[in-house]
């Protein structure tokens, strides 16, 4: 029996564990993933709203707060395969053949990019999918691309292409995009940028590697083929709760609803970071969180031990 089971090591489940270990509670993280970090092995960008850390990119940051939990004593498993996690009793098993128990659990299990489920997605990973703008975009330079999605990230990342890019065609499913106004405004007054409203990516064709693009507008019309090299999909995340389902309250997005204490509706059940914040998703929003976890259950461990 542990004091506490945090499943998933990204800024969150790093946090929790870091501050559990201080409060001399009893450790154990769980990561499915074969390496930690979460969504910081995915961010090429420089991080700089950290307060007292800058990095270069996510992995800079990871390291650091790898450093960070270096000498703590808490247990980390990474590649692990969830059998079954029972929030009632807070046991978990294993495909592996392991139990385990805690007496409370955190979960930290974020959110993952959302995939558009069209023809070509899976195919042509690594042969034309343009995983990240900053990271990618010498492999581009000179080609033509396609960006999916109209928020934030879809709209940054097409400016981004266009530095580099002949033509950068942004295709949105809504009649308006919803990024924010800065970037909205430097997409209209870009020559390299065509904007599709109301159109959907209905396919990624090509041989060996991306060669175009299937774009549906409006209803009823015929799909039409852009000769693009590469494709790059922001259409937003979602959260990693598929573990928990029909054991907690959540929204209709199924992020984990939770009170001011990171309690969900089971009892000792904690939620932290990007899984249970829809709203403000942010590293520092994640290791406050974890923060507020670790603190609210060493003082309930410590009633119950005195009571
Ligand atoms: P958002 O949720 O903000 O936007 C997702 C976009 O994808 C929406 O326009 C949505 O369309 C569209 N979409 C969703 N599902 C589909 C689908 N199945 N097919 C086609 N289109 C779809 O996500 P982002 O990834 O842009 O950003 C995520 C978070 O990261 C946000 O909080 C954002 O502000 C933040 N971010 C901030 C940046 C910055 O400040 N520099 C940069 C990048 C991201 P619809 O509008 O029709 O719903």
């Amino acid at each position: 029996m542990h004091d506490v089971i945090i499943i998933g090591a990204g800024p969150a489940g790093l946090s929790a564990a870091f501050w559990c270990d201080q409060l001399g509670l009893d450790t154990l993280v769980l990561e499915q993933a074969e390496q930690i970090g979460g969504q910081l092995r995915r961010v090429y960008n420089p991080i700089e709203n950290y307060l007292g850390l800058k990095a270069a990119n996510g992995q800079e940051l990871l390291a650091h707060f790898s450093a960070g939990v270096a000498g703590a004593s808490f247990d980390l498993w990474t590649g692990v395969q969830f059998s079954v996690i029972d929030l009632k009793t807070r046991r978990i098993s294993l495909r592996s053949g392991e139990h385990l128990q805690a007496i409370s659990l955190v979960i930290a299990t974020g959110v993952r990019r959302r995939r558009l489920g069209v023809a070509g997605e899976n195919e042509f990973a690594g042969k034309g999918i343009i995983e990240s703008a900053t990271r990618d975009r010498d492999l581009f330079a000179g080609k033509d691309v396609c960006v999916v999605g109209g928020g934030d990230a879809a709209a940054e990342n097409a400016l981004l292409l266009s530095e580099v890019c002949p033509t950068v065609t942004l295709v949105h499913r809504g009649k308006r995009l919803r990024a924010r106004r800065e970037l909205f405004e430097r997409l209209q007054t870009n020559h390299c940028v065509t904007v599709f409203t109301e159109s959907v990516l209905t396919r990624i064709i090509g041989g060996a590697e991306v060669e175009a693009v299937e774009v549906l507008r409006n209803e009823g019309l015929k799909p039409f083929q852009i000769a693009v090299r590469g494709v790059l999909i922001r259409i937003g995340v979602e959260p990693n709760t598929e573990l928990f389902r029909g054991q907690l309250q959540h929204d209709e997005k199924n992020y984990i609803s939770v009170n001011s204490q990171q309690e969900t509706s089971a009892p000792f059940v904690f939620a932290i970071g990007d899984v249970s914040n829809p709203l403000a998703p942010t590293i520092s929003g994640a290791t406050g969180a974890a923060a507020t976890a670790a603190k609210i259950i060493a003082a309930r461990l410590n009633t119950k031990i005195h009571s």
